[in-house]
């Protein structure tokens, strides 16, 4: 196992100082560990109850930076637009069945969209992959995309063989490490942007006896097949 400390360089630590600067550290991530980022590892240790709190990235340290599927190509980026709503979403793809990024661009480009809508999306595997630029508004959310960040997760429908597609019903189909990787990046993203609200896609729907609540009846669509109140602590 890799460990990372004073004097390490390279694109690992790169990844490493992305990390805790969407922890919130002040770090530059020139892919140097020097002193700044050793003082940002303790920060982080000592915020994280790892012991021993010694400015090393060893194994339980990194584990906790980054978690299974954000790391390598996956950080935080602050955008300068306002961020009001962090929208989770699903592909709409039956259980158990991947998409590949490239699979959902041509989804989105045959939308009529210009490439994929999302901000992030979570793979089955866990793996975060980015979608458009942060700083480029997202084609997710009708009437919401320029101050919101789309988030997706590859699933959200059930899946029987012989079903036609348009007949598959809504299912909270995320797989553990689907639910791992969104918690870690609606963390990250919360932290960022700690004023945004994170909603699931059926909370935008209409409230139509206005009572202040989007109930089932009133849900235009059912994604993201979940109701996102389970990261209402984040
Ligand atoms: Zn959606």
């Amino acid at each position: 196992m890799e460990i990372y400390k004073i004097g390490s360089k390279g694109e690992a630590v790169k990844q490493i100082q992305k990390a805790l600067a969407g922890a919130g550290l002040a770090v530059v991530c020139d892919g140097i560990f020097g002193k700044i980022t050793m003082e940002a590892v303790i920060a982080f240790q000592k915020e994280n109850g790892l012991t021993p709190v010694d400015g090393i990235v060893g194994p339980a340290t990194l584990a906790k930076l980054m978690p299974k599927g954000t790391s390598t190509a996956f950080s935080i980026k602050k955008t300068k637009r306002r961020i009001t709503d962090i929208i989770v979403h699903c592909t709409a793809t039956p259980e158990g069945q991947e998409l590949t990024m490239k699979q959902l661009e041509e989804q989105h480009r045959k939308r009529g969209f210009n490439g994929i809508g999302y901000h992030y999306v979570v793979l089955l595997d866990g793996t975060i992959a980015p979608g458009r630029d942060i700083d480029t508004i997202g084609a997710h959310c009708s009437g919401y995309n320029a101050h919101s960040i789309g988030v997706s997760y590859v699933g959200g429908l059930e899946n029987k063989p012989g079903v036609p597609y348009k007949k598959l019903k809504a299912k909270d189909t995320r797989t553990a490490a689907q639910k791992e990787a969104l918690f870690n990046l609606l963390s990250l993203l919360k932290k960022t942007y700690p004023n945004a609200v994170i909603k699931g896609h059926r909370d935008y729907s209409p409230d139509k006896n206005g009572d202040g609540l989007i109930e089932p009846w009133e849900w235009i669509k059912s994604c993201p097949s979940f109701s996102v109140e389970e990261y209402k602590g984040i």
